[in-house]
């Protein structure tokens, strides 16, 4: 199987479609501000998760970033209502994305690039063609027309790594005081270490990068749907 990241229009490219939405995730915890490091947030989101349950209205406020006591005290009440095989870190956004949206809309938008918006007739394709991984949350848009579709998001679960090759030596240690991951910046080239994709899966991001990745069938299925303005670059891998 080939992999692809999703990535936005191509530089001079000409748009196809006009849709903008503003929105944030419903729920969020903040940035840290660790003694050793100083203040930092992941850029995960995990739109699937529901933490309507957690008594916490901080979590609904975007704030800046908290005290290590105050951090530790969130994450434990988060911690039991998200997935297991999910990490919860500082900058984590849950839940779906709330906003305004305006424009018509391909079948596929990413702008930024952490985020992968897919209109309801492509995801009722994904799924109809027995694509795996594909988790797509409804994000709750408001629009002055009714004409709007439906649009998804598409959850991305940090599964994948990227080969240590290609991350080099510019990394920054692991933090044992907050619990910050070891953290690198991207590398303009770049590849996956192969006995880290998550076999089977269509869909599924990168551990410690944004970009989401993307099956060869997904590429296919959504292509069929008509023009996008979106890019895929192939993302080898290696042993
Ligand atoms: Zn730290």
């Amino acid at each position: 199987m080939r992999y692809f990241e999703i990535r936005g229009p191509a530089e001079n490219a000409e748009s196809q479609w006009s849709g903008e939405y503003r929105a944030h995730h419903r729920w969020h915890l903040s940035g840290v501000e660790c003694p050793r490091y100083g203040v930092w947030a992941w850029m995960d989101a995990f739109p699937s998760v529901d933490l309507s349950h957690v008594p916490e209205p901080v979590l609904s406020e975007w704030k800046g970033p908290t005290s290590l006591e105050e951090y530790n005290r969130l994450v434990a009440l988060v911690r039991p209502f998200v997935p297991p095989e999910l990490p919860v870190r500082a900058g984590t956004a849950f839940g779906p994305m709330v906003g305004t949206a305006r424009g018509r809309f391909g079948p596929i938008t990413c702008d930024p690039p952490w985020e992968v918006v897919l209109r309801e007739d492509a995801v009722e394709l994904l799924k109809s063609e027995g694509l795996i991984g594909v988790i797509a949350v409804r994000m709750e848009l408001r629009s002055r027309r009714s004409t709007t579709p439906a649009l998804y998001e598409l959850e991305s679960r940090p599964l994948a790594r990227l080969h240590p090759d290609c991350i080099g030596e510019w990394k920054t240690p692991a933090c044992d005081i907050c619990g910050r991951p070891e953290s690198f910046s991207l590398p303009p080239k770049r590849w996956l270490l192969r006995s880290s994709i998550p076999e089977g899966l269509d869909v599924f991001g990168i551990e410690g990068a944004n970009p989401r990745v993307v099956s060869e069938r997904f590429v296919e299925v959504i292509q069929r749907l008509g023009p996008a303005d979106v890019t895929y670059r192939e993302l080898p891998s290696a042993d």
